[in-house]
C-alpha cells in the first residue's frame, strides 16, 4: 500500500485522472448531504463493489458520473481492483482487508473530496468579494438604511471602490453572473 503524498503527487501528474472534477450539481449534493453521509456512500461503494476477492463486473463498476464519490474513485485510482493493484499497490484477488478500506475511504476518496469542496468555496468567495466592490460603487446599495455602508460615507473610499470596480471589468475577471457589464 502506498503513502497518501506520493498517490496524490503520482495521480497529480496523470492527465486522465486529474481532468476529474466536482461540478457544480456534485458540489450541490455534497454539501446538502453533508461530509458524513458522503462518507457513508464512500464506504457502501468500497465495500460492495471493490472489497470482495472478485468482484462483479470489475474494471466497469464505477460509472463515470452520478454521484461525486464515482468521480473521485475515478480521480484517485480506486475505481477497480487493476487501478487499486497498478496505482496503490494493493494486489487483486483477495479480499480487501478493513485497514484497506479505512485508508481508501478515509485516507484517499475524502481527501479528495475535502479538497474539492476547498477549491470551489474559494472561488466562491472571491466572487463574492466582486460583487461587494461592485456594490459599494452602486447609487442603488445607499437605499436611506441607518446603517449606510461606511465606504459611502468616506468620498475617497468610493473614489477607491470605484476604481477597483473599474478594474474588475476588465475581460476574464468580469463577474460570470453579470454578463451585461461586459460591453460598458
Ligand atoms: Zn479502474
Amino acid at each position: 500500500m502506498r503513502n497518501k503524498e506520493n498517490i496524490f503527487d503520482a495521480l497529480s501528474r496523470s492527465p486522465f485522472r486529474s481532468r476529474f472534477h466536482l461540478d457544480e450539481a456534485d458540489v450541490l449534493y455534497v454539501r446538502t448531504k453533508g461530509m458524513e453521509t458522503i462518507r457513508r456512500h464512500a464506504r457502501d461503494f468500497v465495500s460492495r463493489k471493490l472489497a470482495p476477492a472478485s468482484p462483479p463486473n470489475d474494471g466497469r463498476q464505477t460509472p463515470m458520473r452520478g454521484h461525486p464519490v464515482f468521480k473521485a474513485q475515478h480521480a484517485c485510482a480506486c475505481c477497480c481492483r487493476d487501478c487499486l493493484a497498478k496505482w496503490h499497490r494493493i494486489p487483486k484477488g483477495r479480499e480487501l482487508s478493513a485497514e484497506e478500506i479505512d485508508h481508501i475511504v478515509d485516507g484517499i476518496l475524502m481527501e479528495w473530496l475535502r479538497k474539492e469542496m476547498g477549491l470551489r468555496a474559494g472561488e466562491e468567495e472571491a466572487a463574492g468579494q466582486c460583487a461587494a466592490i461592485e456594490g459599494a460603487s452602486s447609487p442603488t446599495r445607499n437605499d436611506a438604511g441607518k446603517d449606510a455602508a461606511p465606504a459611502v460615507k468616506d468620498p475617497a473610499a468610493v473614489r477607491r471602490a470605484g476604481r477597483a470596480a473599474k478594474g474588475s471589468r476588465s475581460p476574464g475577471a468580469v463577474h460570470p453572473l453579470l454578463p451585461g457589464l461586459k460591453g460598458r
